[in-house]
């Protein structure tokens, strides 16, 4: 099972355990960060880092670690797990206290926890793409928090695997907003579109390095509120997280998006993509 990090101890996995009144497991009074590891090696991880204390300071939780101290803790931990591809999962709550919505008056210490997983590259996936849904957006107005409260996005991503899709893509009415675990972007006439980074969605690591990727390559993108209408249009589609990378969309809601397959724009993007994890991590296997 290995090890995980619990309140800035390291110890073996099967004794990170918390409290039943610890306020993430109640309230999902917490939030969370998702990194990817390459090679052995944090992608991203400064952005992350940034994010994940960003996050916490945003519903009042004071972060107990500085990001040279958490660095080279998750770097010991990923040593000491022997990983290679895979993620690094972490979460902060706001503690164990008796059980009352209000935050407790009284101080508490925040509880820190963190493991590892063996996660591979979606080489296949990356390939072919995948298939979604629609569905309407009825999450809260802070989805700029990475927040643990995820039922909205739960029962979304559910939905679409009961349809034997990859993801769900949420929209507020007419306007696209982003994906349950992913951002969404939209390819017309060589001008990329996704959401712009506001209260109605979560501004993702994958989307920032998306964004510096166009800029520095001449690829045409604006972040602004695009509808059902030209997504459907589109001449292609994409999600973007963590995990899944780059991923062409070759579906919405039983519809092809164009001809079904991986378009150019896309390709261009996953390649350069490749490229900005091989130049923080390292070479990655052909697969
Ligand atoms: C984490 C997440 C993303 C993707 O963010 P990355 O930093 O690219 O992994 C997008 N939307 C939601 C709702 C998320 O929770």
């Amino acid at each position: 099972m290995g090890f995980a990090i619990l309140n800035g101890k390291i110890i073996d996995r099967s004794e990170a355990k918390v409290d039943v009144e610890d306020r993430g497991y109640q309230f999902g009074d917490g939030v969370y960060e998702v990194i990817r590891v390459y090679n052995g090696k944090m992608f991203t991880v400064t952005e992350h880092l940034h994010r994940f204390v960003k996050s916490s300071d945003s519903i009042g939780i004071s972060f107990p670690f500085s990001s040279e101290q958490l660095t080279s803790l998750l770097e010991e931990l990923i040593v000491k797990n022997n990983l290679r591809v895979g993620i690094i999962y972490m979460q902060i709550t706001r503690g164990v206290a008796p059980r009352n919505h209000a935050f407790p008056t009284e101080d508490v210490i925040p509880t820190f926890v963190a493991y590892t997983k063996e996660v591979p590259r979606p080489a296949e996936s990356l390939k072919t793409g995948v298939k979604t849904i629609l569905t309407e957006d009825i999450r809260w107005l802070r989805c700029d928090i990475k927040s643990l409260n995820l039922l909205g996005n739960l029962l979304a991503k559910q939905k679409a695997a009961e349809e034997g899709c990859f993801e769900a893509i949420q929209h507020r009415g007419e306007d696209v907003t982003e994906g349950s675990s992913s951002n969404i972007f939209i390819v017309k006439n060589g001008l990329v579109s996704t959401h712009p980074s506001n209260h109605l969605i979560l501004k993702g690591i994958t989307k920032d390095v998306i964004l510096q990727l166009c800029a520095k390559n001449n690829i045409p993108l604006k972040e602004r509120t695009f509808s059902l209408e030209e997504l459907e249009e589109a001449d292609e589609v994409f999600l973007a997280s963590t995990t899944s990378e780059v991923m062409p969309i070759i579906e919405i809601a039983g519809k092809k998006v164009m001809d079904g397959m991986p378009a150019p724009v896309t390709k261009k993007l996953q390649e350069l993509f490749v490229q900005e994890i091989e130049k923080q991590c390292g070479a990655l296997k052909e697969s």
